[in-house]
């Protein structure tokens, strides 16, 4: 189970394809899942505990044998959920998945938290003083840990440390503010993070990652964007196959992916928000360049799914590379994530200053992203 204030997921992996029937139920409020397929003593084994006392969403979770071939999985909830339920095929480390997701029927609304912490740092409020947003991406998360290094680090936490860095360094910024796509050990599809870049109006994007190779020396700092062609080289497309992966680990359900991407990624020419990003990456690579070797001394472009939202400047930085020994350790070592964070930061008010607002292509050729409207 991975408890979030976006949503709680439930996962139940199996040797086999499971079959599953959703319902919800009033008086009080729960969630039933029949599963077919599946062996009571084991599901009650595992379910035991799983549920902890800080999920939003779900108050206890219950199993029994409803039919002789045939499961019942009882949620009791705390609040109202919209489940979805789908299945997942074998992939990576993981057998036969069936997913539920319990979203809130009153989602947090990133942008109203946004001007909520707006007005207590400075007692005003987002319109009369249109600062910066940054939107900081803590690659993976949840059930996809991204790379794991050789003592055992993962990708998903060494990101979301350096990433709640990054944004304690932004909000210390007078007129910048910056907000998490997730702040927690919960996953994010890849599309629901551009999405929320989006809906709070992001005018910059930076998702935060570690880099990995099967040769142990590959050592470095990276900076991507988008590419609207081909890779600009056959390891960044690696690469970009790699981290779009993780929708695939992580479990998206694809009806609503779809659905989602059809309504606004589409048909939208995006070379003017590329050529930002570029300028962006140039910069913050120069700084990484500052605390670490540079991988690559310009900013690659390939097909990332998390840089493609198409009217903000979007840059994934690969930190270091975790399957180096030597910097999976500073990886780990606090003072370097500060470092790192600092580095990016010094990137970002670099692009800023060079580049002031009104005279950033993407910013002119969007006037309903102008916030006085
Ligand atoms: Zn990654």
């Amino acid at each position: 189970m991975w408890p979030a204030q976006d949503y709680t997921r439930l996962t139940i992996e199996s040797t086999r394809a499971l079959q599953h029937e959703l319902m919800t139920l009033d008086n009080p409020a729960r969630v039933v899942v029949d599963i077919r397929g599946v062996d009571l003593a084991a599901l009650q084994r595992e379910a035991a505990n799983k549920v902890l006392a800080n999920d939003p969403y779900v108050a206890q979770m219950r199993v029994g044998q409803f039919k002789p071939d045939v499961v019942r999985l009882v949620l009791d909830l705390k609040a109202p959920v919209r489940p979805q339920a789908f299945t997942l095929a074998p992939v990576g480390e993981y057998g036969h998945r069936l997913v539920l997701d319990l979203y809130p029927v009153d989602p947090p609304d990133p942008l109203m938290a946004l001007l909520r912490e707006q007005e207590e740092r400075s007692g005003q409020s987002l319109l009369q003083q249109p600062p910066v947003v940054v939107a900081i991406d803590p690659g993976h998360g949840g059930e996809d840990p991204g790379a794991i290094g050789a003592r055992g680090t993962k990708e998903k936490d060494v990101t979301l440390k350096v990433a709640r860095k990054l944004k304690q360094l932004i909000d210390a910024e007078p007129g910048m503010q910056a907000v998490l796509t997730r702040d927690g050990d919960y996953f994010v599809p890849l599309h629901m993070r551009v999405a929320k870049a989006r809906k709070v109006r992001a005018d910059l994007f930076v998702s935060v990652h570690a880099d990995a190779f099967i040769k142990p020396h590959a050592r470095g700092s990276s900076v991507f964007a988008l590419s609207e062609r081909g890779a600009t080289s056959a390891a960044a497309r690696w690469l970009a196959n790699r981290e779009n992966e993780s929708d695939l680990i992580g479990g998206v359900n694809l009806d609503v992916k779809d659905r989602y991407l059809a309504q606004t990624l589409l048909d939208l020419s995006q070379t003017a928000t590329i050529s930002d990003s570029l300028k962006l990456g140039k910069l913050v690579l120069n700084e990484l360049g500052n605390i670490n070797t540079l991988h690559k001394d310009y900013v690659e472009q390939a097909g990332f799914a998390v840089l493609k939202a198409p009217d903000i400047p979007s840059i994934l930085v690969e930190t270091a590379f975790i399957s180096n020994p030597e910097e999976e350790r500073r990886l780990n070592d606090d003072a370097y994530q500060t470092r790192l964070a600092q580095a990016i930061v010094a990137g970002i008010k670099a692009y800023l200053q060079k580049y002031p607002r009104g005279g950033r292509s993407t910013i002119a050729a969007n006037p309903s992203r102008d916030r006085n409207i």
